[in-house]
């Protein structure tokens, strides 16, 4: 793809939108930048393209300035526009930033691109420490730590034998034509981002869109267990392998459990100790079986893969101990910001806990949550916008523990401390998206993390700037 002296209309400009427009400017490209925010707000994105030739065009689209452009590249947060419409039914191409980036990427390095509801984030990290562990240049972001995909193309791992790796959101993959991975992960899809997809068969369509682009030389990995996940692999080109983590489950071709090893059969048998691993919980060996299947398929030796295994740390935010009270212990899981990954972390925990939880509730139920909190939860203390919506969710699952509301996060540790004794956990664990009180999951957990200090609680989490 040329870019030199065509006209590029960039829209969104947070993280991703200034990368799309340094990387276009430097190829030559006539860059037009577009906002629905004013430029009062997006000052510090602005200062971040000092000396790129750009066109700015803030505060509003025009509709004219899509039509006659050349390329349009969406930003991932940015919602369909009427603008983008028009200017399909123009001629003119409308494509995501991952999609941009793949027509850059060199046909000879490794692309593993990871989708889903949950578990995106850990399994792009682990599998990008495997990869590294090969010795071979290794490019890891995506959605992942402020690494867009656009960055991968300038960087020293997109060359033949390279290995790119990429967290990918559903609303990226909603408007690309061609991204297709050497190996694509679909974790798994449960209610989430109903607010922007309608319905659950839409948002699981747009998730199955990582595989439909694959040719038989790729590999599509696959939760078992996930009926809207399988029903996304009816008619895929690439060679289907499968995860499943339940109880006596096996696979001729995928990965399951088995005692404690993590079992792939490719189809030949391989086993790998869980033990290689410091996470912990069913659904992050989801998360290793993903990661180990996407390697192992694409030629990564045995030896890295249990060396990056070990070398993995998780990712702050997820459920990480971040404080001890005597003996109350306090957990950041502020990145649990749907209903079934909290589930996934509250399922079977090992102590009693409080949970605190609310936010922008995101059009789903809130039952799978409270099914998975019987037994072990002590009370819920409500933050946020969706307080009203878990309260009644909770009142009709005829909970019999006390259900509180809070009024910032400092009364929420306050409120949720007071109703521990020794051994009990108190957990933020939102269940919804933060932006009614915080400007995203990061901001959230560091305020938490202050609360935790501010009830007298030693801090055990290391200085983190996520
Ligand atoms: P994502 O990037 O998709 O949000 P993360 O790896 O950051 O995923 O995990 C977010 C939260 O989701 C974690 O705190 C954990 O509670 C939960 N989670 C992680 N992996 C899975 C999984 N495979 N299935 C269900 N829930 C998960």
């Amino acid at each position: 793809m040329n870019l030199q002296g065509k006209k590029v209309v960039v829209v969104g400009l947070a993280l991703t939108g200034v990368a799309v427009a340094k990387f276009c400017a430097r190829r030559g490209a006539r860059v037009v930048i577009t906002d629905g925010k004013p430029a009062d707000k997006l000052a510090e994105q602005m200062k971040l393209l000092d000396g790129v030739p750009v066109t700015w065009e803030l505060g509003g689209h025009d509709t004219k300035t899509f039509t006659s452009a050349d390329l349009v590249v969406m930003s991932p947060g940015v919602p369909t526009l009427p603008e983008m419409t028009a200017a399909r039914a123009a001629g003119v191409e409308v494509i995501a930033e991952i999609e941009l980036a793949y027509r850059f990427l060199d046909p000879g390095a490794t692309l593993i691109a990871i989708t889903g509801t949950n578990g995106k984030s850990t399994t792009t990290a682990l599998t990008g420490k495997l990869c590294e562990h090969s010795g071979r240049p290794t490019f890891c972001g995506g959605n992942l730590g402020n690494m867009p995909l656009i960055d991968a193309v300038d960087h020293p791992a997109n060359v033949p034998g390279g290995w790119i790796v990429a967290e990918v959101a559903a609303f990226m993959l909603e408007n690309c034509t061609s991204f297709a991975a050497n190996a694509g992960v679909l974790t798994n899809v449960t209610e989430d981002h109903l607010d922007r997809f309608g319905t659950m068969e839409r948002y699981a369509e747009m998730k199955g869109r990582i595989w439909d682009w694959q040719t038989p030389g790729d590999v599509a990995i696959a939760n078992a267990a996930d009926p809207w996940v399988m029903k996304e692999t009816a008619g895929i080109k690439s060679q289907l392998y499968t995860f499943d983590s339940r109880k006596g489950a096996s696979a001729e071709k995928g990965a399951y459990l088995d005692g404690n090893d993590i079992v792939l059969r490719l189809p030949d048998e391989e086993r790998y100790p869980k033990d290689d691993l410091v996470i912990v919980g069913n659904h992050n060996m989801e998360n290793a079986m993903c990661a180990y299947l996407a390697t192992r398929t694409l030629g990564l030796p045995p030896d890295a893969l249990r060396a990056g295994a070990r070398a993995y740390r998780p990712l702050p935010h997820r459920m990480e101990l971040v404080g001890d009270r005597g003996n109350i212990y306090y957990y950041d899981d502020s990145k649990g910001t749907n209903v079934a990954s909290v589930a996934a972390s509250v399922r079977g925990f090992p102590r009693p806990l409080v949970l605190i939880a609310g936010g922008v509730d995101k059009g789903g139920s809130y039952e799978p949550m409270l099914e998975a909190l019987d037994g072990v939860c002590k009370g819920i203390i409500l933050i946020g916008k969706a307080g009203p919506l878990i309260r009644e969710a909770a009142a009709a699952h005829r909970v019999t523990y006390p259900v509180v509301d809070a009024s910032d996060m400092h009364d929420a540790v306050r409120r949720a401390t007071e109703m521990c004794t020794s051994g009990d956990a108190v957990v933020l664990s939102p269940a919804c998206a933060s932006y009614d009180m915080f400007q995203n999951y990061g901001h959230r957990g560091r305020v938490f993390r202050e609360a935790v200090s501010a009830v007298g609680a030693k801090r055990l989490d290391q200085p983190s700037d996520h």
